[in-house]
């Protein structure tokens, strides 16, 4: 069954978009890249202009589709959204751009994942708001230009680092998001359980938020996994005691790590004596690919100590010693 912990997204959060914030306002945590969109969607409208084009990076289902939505809903304009995966060929590309009206904001979600000769149609296209197309095939095929609306591009990535240089240089504002605090996934979880009118504590919010990886997605997610499991329980308001059974049963741990991530953690603590050990050697032991350990599993264990990604690879942090109930090895002088 799929990990109720993982960030990406799965058919079961299609609910999720009710829960979604419309505004910058409601918006929650990410203070800093909330005031940096603040101020240039203002400049944007005071000159009646397209706003620059935003990078957003970090890891997934931290509001990256979110904001892109806001931003446009902020601006006043159109919303269009597509993903790198999608884009198959460049003429897909130019039928969206072709389409644009004045000062849209298109999305494209994993930019990391164009090809590169689409790409090559995005520069100008981000540029100038030109279009060089090859019309036709061998010795009649010509090229001709064609001037787009001006408009706006939010781009997502979960690694900014695999982008190329020209094009990551092309956003004017890039903007990093940043796991949330349980204090701001608290208040995301007291609102989504409000909207959902489900009778939760503020300590069983408390709960939910402080088992949900600093991730939005999970924290949604969790939350309707602890409504289900609430309406066929006792009746009443859901408190800390009734959170953790329900999140207990879905083998959720008291850090939001789930049967996975322990799996992770012992492999390197029981096979490696804590490391260090290259993420290629630990995604064949335990027969996960390399990328979802890098986008999906570490970046939280690296955020939290649990684990700490050195040159040499993974090592089991401190706190990753612990959470296994083992005591961490005496320090070796190198
Ligand atoms: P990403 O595009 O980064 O993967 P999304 O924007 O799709 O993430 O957000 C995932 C889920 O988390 C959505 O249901 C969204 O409503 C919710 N969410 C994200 N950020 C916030 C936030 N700051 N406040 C409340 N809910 C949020």
């Amino acid at each position: 069954s799929p990990r109720a912990v993982d960030p990406g997204r799965m058919d079961e959060d299609a609910g999720e978009a009710g829960l979604r914030p419309q505004t910058l306002e409601d918006f929650t945590g990410q203070k800093a890249s909330r005031e940096n969109l603040a101020i240039f969607i203002a400049a944007a409208r005071a000159r009646g202009e397209a706003m620059d084009h935003v990078l957003l990076h970090g890891p997934p289902g931290l509001g990256k589709t979110t904001l892109a939505q806001i931003v446009a809903r902020e601006l006043g304009v159109g919303f269009r959204a597509t993903s790198g995966p999608v884009i198959q060929r460049a003429g897909d590309l130019a039928a969206i751009l072709t389409n644009l009206q004045p000062r849209d904001v298109l999305f494209i979600d994993e930019i990391h994942r164009l090809q590169p000769a689409i790409e090559e149609v995005l520069y100008p296209a981000m540029e100038d708001f030109q279009l060089d197309l090859i019309i036709g095939e061998g010795p009649a095929a010509r090229s001709v230009r064609i001037d787009l609306s001006p408009f706006t591009l939010v781009a997502a990535t979960t690694r900014a680092g695999l982008l190329a240089t020209p094009l990551r240089d092309r956003f004017g504002i890039p903007l990093r998001l940043v796991f949330y605090t349980a204090e701001e996934l608290r208040q995301i979880v007291s609102r989504g359980a409000r909207k959902l009118q489900f009778d939760l504590t503020p300590e069983g919010a408390e709960e939910i938020a402080r088992r949900s990886r600093g991730t939005p997605r999970i924290a949604g997610r969790l939350l309707r996994r602890v409504r289900d499991f609430a309406s066929v329980a006792r009746p009443g308001p859901v408190d800390r005691a009734m959170a953790d059974a329900a999140l207990s049963r879905l083998e959720v741990d008291s850090l939001g790590l789930d049967a996975m991530d322990r799996r992770y953690l012992r492999r390197i603590a029981d096979f490696h004596h804590g490391g260090p050990v290259g993420v290629e050697t630990l995604a064949a032991a335990l027969a996960e690919a390399r990328d979802t350990l890098e986008d999906v599993v570490e970046p939280y264990l690296i955020q939290e100590g649990l684990v700490l990604r050195t040159s040499r690879g993974r090592m089991l942090g401190e706190r990753g010693w612990r959470h296994l109930g083992l005591q961490p090895p005496a320090r070796q002088p190198d």
